[in-house]
C-alpha cells in the first residue's frame, strides 16, 4: 500500500469530478467545489485483534 488510493467521491461537497494536483502524491482537486485536499493513508488499525480467536473479550472490565 502506497497511499495512491483514489478517491471516488470530493469529501466535502461529495462530486466525482476530482482530478489529481500537481501538489503531489495524495493529493486532489475538486473541479466542482474548486477545494484541494490531500490523502495519506496512516497505518492499520490495530483494532480487530483486541478480541483472542478464543472468544475472550480482552476489552476492560468495568466491573474491577
Ligand atoms: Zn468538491
Amino acid at each position: 500500500m502506497s497511499g495512491r488510493a483514489a478517491p471516488f467521491y470530493c469529501p466535502y461537497c461529495g462530486d466525482e469530478d476530482l482530478r489529481p494536483s500537481e501538489e503531489g502524491h495524495g493529493s486532489w482537486e475538486c473541479a466542482a467545489c474548486n477545494r484541494a485536499f490531500k490523502l495519506s493513508f496512516l497505518g492499520l488499525l490495530a483494532r480487530g485483534l483486541q478480541r483472542g480467536e478464543d472468544g475472550t473479550a480482552r476489552e476492560g472490565n468495568p466491573k474491577s
